[in-house]
């Protein structure tokens, strides 16, 4: 239904999207993801044809080839764009209409296809109300009825929730979670929590390229290094918590524990392993005297490894390489083979400044850092463009 091959866009000497590749089938519900400035809504906007791409091997919507074939392009996709483009001066119902003729629906369908979707988007009750007049979630609401109104087979919302309030966002996830019963849809956030749970399946953009692509759980489970989870401990000793993480990391199946923030008399660890060692963890914590406070089996959120895979590798060049009080338990020659993006994800060393990682089988340990701080290259610099966002 959405073919993307190696598709490019620059602006001046920005790459801001660098031989991207991705396919999303019909009736697929895919997030797009990636902190500010991926590319995101680029990419976005050459799709819904209101961008040309500097080279696009293969850009096609529902059969149609964004270059060659724009008008059928635009004509199979409901795009809401990042701000919606709404006249503040006509009325939500005069906005419709104009924008049903922008689309040359028939005038009698027309007025019952309006209804049906302020109905769908739940603003019925506003379309005698002047756009300009709206709140913000309501005029997000609108946004989406212009891009139902023609009924599309693709939708493609960029940041769909953004600027709402948390109850604004639970309405609209909950409108798109119905909206994909009848299309296809790519959305666009970079508010992870959002899209775990709106798509199943997500594709990962860092700096212009894909680094991640596949439905949640195996990406999950392939950044996680195989893993599933990992059992985090919270207890109170007497011990230091390197000497509790060392007894920790020398039970058997342990592959590594990472030593967390003490909270009052608490220290708190992560331990990774051979699956669920909860027992083997709370056996240990009996043996010692250790006071427990949590012993649960954690599975590691998108947003955690998203964290790992585009701001881990930053905090990997700025940090020194964790303290290690004893030697890896287990060698890891190389970064394992992800099934996510064809070898483009750049891994870097793990963890965040307050973990230190003691015994270490996971692959953010020691894969090789991509460079973030280096500038991107300009083949064929064009100028900066400014085009602003086209209506409809
Ligand atoms: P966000 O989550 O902040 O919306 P995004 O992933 O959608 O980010 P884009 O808006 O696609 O990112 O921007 C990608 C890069 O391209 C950014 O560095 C941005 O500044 C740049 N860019 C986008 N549009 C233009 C333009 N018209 N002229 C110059 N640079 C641009």
């Amino acid at each position: 239904m959405i073919e993307v091959q190696d598709l490019t866009r620059r602006f001046g000497p920005l790459i801001a999207v660098d031989g991207l590749s991705f396919r999303v089938e019909r009736g697929e519900v895919v997030g797009f993801l990636g902190p500010n400035g991926a590319g995101k809504t680029t990419t976005m906007r050459i799709l819904s044809g209101y961008l040309p791409a500097t080279s696009a091997g293969t850009v096609a919507v529902a059969g149609h080839d964004v270059l060659r074939d724009s008008m059928a392009v635009r004509r199979s996709i409901g795009y809401l764009p990042e701000s919606v483009p709404l006249y503040p001066e006509l009325r939500v119902e005069e906005m419709m209409r104009f924008q049903g003729k922008l689309h040359r629906l028939e005038r009698r369908a027309l007025r019952t296809r309006i209804d049906e979707v302020l109905e769908r988007v739940g603003v019925l009750d506003r379309s005698r109300q002047l756009v300009g007049t709206l709140s913000r979630g309501l005029k997000q609401r609108v946004g989406l009825a212009v891009a139902l109104l023609p009924d599309p087979e693709v939708l493609i919302l960029d940041e769909p929730t953004s600027g709402l309030d948390p109850i604004q966002r639970r309405e609209v996830r909950r409108l798109v979670a119905e909206l994909s019963d009848q299309h296809t849809v790519l959305l666009s956030s970079h508010i992870l929590a959002e899209i775990e749970t709106m798509a199943p399946r997500v594709v990962i953009l860092h700096e212009g390229r894909k680094v991640a692509d596949g439905d949640q759980s195996s990406i999950i489970e392939s950044l996680s290094g195989g893993a599933a989870g990992h059992v985090s401990l919270e207890a109170a000793a007497a011990a230091e918590p390197d000497r509790m993480a060392e007894l920790i990391g020398s039970l058997p199946g342990v592959a590594r524990v990472e030593v967390g923030e003490r909270v009052g008399i608490h220290h708190s660890f992560s331990v990774f392993g051979e699956g669920d060692l909860r027992e083997d963890v709370g056996a240990l914590a009996m043996t010692q005297g250790w006071a427990l406070r949590e012993l649960t089996w954690k599975r590691p959120s998108l947003e955690e490894l998203f964290t790992r895979l585009v701001i881990g590798t930053l905090d990997a060049e700025e940090e020194p390489v964790p303290r290690s009080v004893a030697e890896p338990a287990v060698e890891v020659s190389s970064a394992p083979d992800l099934p996510l993006a064809g070898g483009e994800l750049p891994l870097g060393a793990p963890g965040t400044s307050a973990q230190k990682t003691i015994y270490s089988l996971n692959p953010f340990d020691r894969g090789a850092s991509r460079d973030l701080s280096k500038p991107v290259s300009v083949d064929d610099p064009s100028p900066a463009e400014d085009d602003p966002e086209s209506g409809a």
